[in-house]
C-alpha cells in the first residue's frame, strides 16, 4: 500500500461536474461526493479529517456560502481548507468566499489544469500547517504530547471542572536517579528508557480524557479529569508498578536494582479565584516529599 492518499470532498449539485472534478482528481486524491449543503454538512460532521472540501455556491437548499459558514463557525472544522468553485465571477462575490473563509476561489467554466496547482498548493500548505500543530504539540522523543499541549489542556479541563465543579487531579512523576542513567548506560539507553516509561504511563490511562504528557526532561505528568484523591492514588500506584514490572536494570540506583519512579498526587477543586500553578505546585511539593521518603513511592 502506498501513502494514504489527501481526502477531498466535491460539492456540486450538478453531475457533469462533479463527473470531471472526479475523473480529473480519482487518481491522485480519495474522493467523496455531496449533491447538496445539508449532505456535505452531513459527510463533514462525520468525517473531521478531511483535507480540503471543493464547494458550489449555487445549489438549491443550504447554499455553498452557508456551508461555508456552518463549517467555520465549529472548532472541530473550521480548520478544514474551502475552495468555492462557482459560476459566480464578480468581484463581490469572490470577496465575499474568502470573507467568509475559503482560501481560494474558482470561478466556472474553470481550466482543469489551474484547478490542479491551485488544490495542490492548498493541500501542500495544509500538510505543513499539520506539522507545526503536531510539532507544538507533541514530544519528538517519546512521541506523547509535550509541555506547550499539557499547559493548554490542563487550562481548558480547570475551567471545564470550575463549570461542572468537578474536582480535577494532577500526577508528576520523575524517574528516579536518571543522571546516574545515563551517566553509567549512556543517553542512547536513557533516550530508550524514557520512551518506554512514556508508553507504560499513556497506556495505563484508560479513559479518553486522561492525559500524559513529557512535561520535562525526564518528568512526566498526568491530567486527570473528574478523579478524586483515592482514584488518582490508585493510578499512581498501578502506574509505579507498571513501571517497575519494566524490570528496566539500573545498578546505580539509590531506590532499586532496576527503574524506578517517584510520583506527587494532587487533588483540586478548581475555583476561579486560583490558577492550574496551584495544582501544579502542590503535586511538585508532594514528588518532593516522595523523593526524599528514599524513591519509589507516590505522597499524595
Ligand atoms: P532524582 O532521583 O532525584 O530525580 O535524580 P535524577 O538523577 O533523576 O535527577 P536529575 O534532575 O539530577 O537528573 C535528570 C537527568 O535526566 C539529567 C539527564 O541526564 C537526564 N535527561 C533529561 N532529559 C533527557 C533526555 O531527553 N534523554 C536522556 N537520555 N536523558 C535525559
Ligand atoms: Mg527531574
Ligand atoms: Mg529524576
Amino acid at each position: 500500500m502506498g501513502p494514504v492518499k489527501p481526502s477531498i470532498l466535491i460539492v456540486d449539485d450538478e453531475r457533469a461536474n462533479v463527473n470531471i472534478l472526479g475523473a480529473m482528481l480519482g487518481n491522485d486524491y480519495q474522493i467523496s461526493v455531496a449533491i447538496n449543503g445539508e449532505q456535505a454538512l452531513n459527510f463533514v460532521s462525520k468525517n473531521h479529517y478531511l483535507d480540503l472540501i471543493l464547494l458550489d455556491v449555487d445549489m438549491p437548499g443550504i447554499n455553498g456560502y452557508q456551508v461555508c459558514e456552518t463549517l467555520k463557525a465549529n472548532p472541530l472544522t473550521k480548520d478544514i481548507p474551502i475552495i468555492f468553485i462557482t459560476a459566480h465571477n464578480s468581484e463581490e462575490d469572490e470577496a465575499k468566499g474568502l470573507e467568509l473563509g475559503a482560501v481560494d476561489y474558482i470561478t466556472k467554466p474553470f481550466r482543469q489544469q489551474i484547478v490542479m496547482v491551485r488544490l495542490k498548493n492548498q493541500l501542500e500548505l495544509k500538510r505543513q500547517r499539520d506539522l507545526l500543530t503536531h510539532l507544538s504539540n507533541y514530544d519528538g522523543l517519546t512521541g506523547i504530547q509535550n509541555r506547550n499541549r499539557f499547559n493548554s489542556y490542563l487550562e481548558d479541563e480547570w475551567q471545564r471542572a470550575i463549570r461542572m465543579k468537578t474536582s480535577l487531579s494532577l500526577l508528576l512523576l520523575d524517574i528516579d536517579c536518571f543522571k546516574q542513567f545515563n551517566d553509567n548506560y549512556g543517553h542512547v539507553a536513557g533516550d530508550v528508557c524514557l520512551r518506554k516509561i512514556a508508553q507504560s504511563i499513556a497506556q495505563t490511562l484508560k479513559r479518553s480524557i486522561d492525559m500524559t504528557a513529557r512535561y520535562g526532561g525526564e518528568e512526566f505528568a498526568c491530567i486527570l479529569p473528574d478523579t478524586d484523591h483515592s482514584g488518582a492514588m490508585q493510578l499512581a500506584e498501578q502506574i509505579r508498578q507498571i513501571i517497575i514490572e519494566l524490570a528496566i536494570p539500573h545498578e546505580y540506583s539509590l531506590a532499586q536494582p532496576y527503574v524506578t519512579v517517584s510520583i506527587g498526587v494532587a487533588v483540586i477543586l478548581p475555583s476561579s479565584k486560583q490558577s492550574p500553578l496551584a495544582l501544579i505546585e502542590a503535586a511538585d511539593s508532594k514528588l518532593y516529599l516522595a523523593k526524599k521518603a528514599g524513591r519509589n513511592c507516590i505522597k499524595g
